[in-house]
């Protein structure tokens, strides 16, 4: 299979050489070799999430570390910014784990306003801001930077979920001041399932209430892994061994480089979509102008033209996209440009959706887009 025909939004597109680092042999997760490994997987972490910090290498997917976010946090309520399905997700988690907290609810498409949290925090009384930075069932991008901030002015911590988010889209854990962000691997990490990532503070580590922190997700074991080289758990070695050899590539294309290229990427699926709405295919992006995420877009299809259609007629010229998700599933489609994809993978898989909905509209005659 040559790269370049898969486009969901997670997971993503796999590099065969990535695939294949994973068949090398066990090795004892208590032993020198799986140190040495676990220190370079720290090394290239570091930079992908711009810490010093040690990164936490969790084996589950990224819910886990929605989880653990609510479990490590400091006690009090939580003020849950809603904004799509896993903002949704991240809210309901709270309820889950038995924390009081409030829904700071926008429409979907929508990001979230700073203000509005450090309001919203005050008159709470809230301990915790749990926000998602790229929201992958709408594609729209939260200014996470300046919403940790307003949760901090207000006296709360800020948890941040950017899952889709990360290598993708601009964060800088130590620049920006913040708490605890986490990520998964197959996102725009273009990794496998089956690993999480995340990165806390001392503050925030030693904030929480121990006992509320369950066994599995208590970041403190995670930490005290970290300073020996080890995972608390037995870890996914395989998925390490693959996240080793994709965090070479990472670091060899550098960071601002990657938020570069998705950023391109963005721009180039929302120009496709004004030119198909030129040549009589109206299309628009879901999230609103100035909140569009750099790893994501969630497209408004044609009156009358469904997304599952649309996914399946994409699917017969060979590339597979995302559909919509949660309530938009009838209505959107989601192309996910992120991971290792470029303006040069991305090109034909966009003709080839313009080709797929012009024929299910019937208007076999305009021009090409
Ligand atoms: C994919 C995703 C998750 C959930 O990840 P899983 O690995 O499926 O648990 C959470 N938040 C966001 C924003 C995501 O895109």
């Amino acid at each position: 299979m040559t790269f370049g025909t898969f486009f969901v939004p997670g997971p993503t597109e796999v590099r065969p050489e990535i695939l294949q680092a994973m068949t090398q042999p066990m090795i004892s997760h208590r032993g020198s070799a799986f140190r040495s490994l676990f220190e370079r997987c720290q090394t290239g972490l570091r930079t992908v999430f711009c810490t010093k910090r040690p990164v936490f290498i969790a084996t589950c997917s990224a819910t886990g570390l929605m989880e653990a976010a609510i479990r490590n946090a400091p006690t009090g309520s939580v003020l849950a910014c809603v904004n799509g399905a896993f903002s949704d997700r991240f809210s309901l988690i709270a309820e889950k784990c038995g924390r009081a907290s409030e829904r700071y609810e926008v429409p979907w498409g929508e990001a979230h306003d700073p203000a509005t949290v450090a309001a919203r925090v005050s008159a709470g009384h809230h301990a915790v801001v749990a926000v998602v930075h790229s929201e992958t069932s709408t594609g729209a991008l939260n200014d996470v930077r300046a919403i940790s901030d307003a949760a901090h002015r207000a006296g709360a911590v800020c948890v941040i979920d950017s899952v889709s988010g990360i290598r993708g889209a601009e964060l800088r854990f130590d620049d920006w001041g913040l708490d605890f962000v986490f990520t998964g691997s197959q996102k725009a990490l273009a990794l496998p399932p089956g690993l999480a990532f995340g990165v806390a503070t001392e503050r925030f580590l030693s904030s929480g209430d121990r006992t509320a922190r369950g066994a599995y997700f208590d970041l403190a074991e995670f930490a005290s892994g970290a300073a020996k080289g080890e995972a608390p758990n037995t870890p996914a070695i395989s998925l390490y061994y693959a996240l080793a050899a994709q965090l070479e590539c990472i670091l060899e294309e550098g960071m601002e480089a990657a938020w570069k290229r998705h950023g391109l990427m963005a721009a180039m699926t929302q120009n496709w979509t004004q030119r198909c709405t030129v040549h009589g295919i109206p299309m628009s992006p879901f999230a609103v102008l100035g909140h569009r995420s750099p790893t994501v877009t969630a497209i408004k299809l044609p009156d009358g033209v469904s997304g599952e259609a649309v996914v399946k007629a994409v699917s017969a010229a060979g590339y597979t996209l995302g559909a919509g998700y949660g309530k938009l599933k009838d209505t959107t489609i989601r192309i996910g440009h992120m991971g290792d994809h470029t303006a040069e993978t991305l090109d034909p898989c966009l003709t080839a959706t313009a080709e797929a909905i012009q024929k299910l509209i019937g208007k076999r005659n305009l021009p090409s887009v």
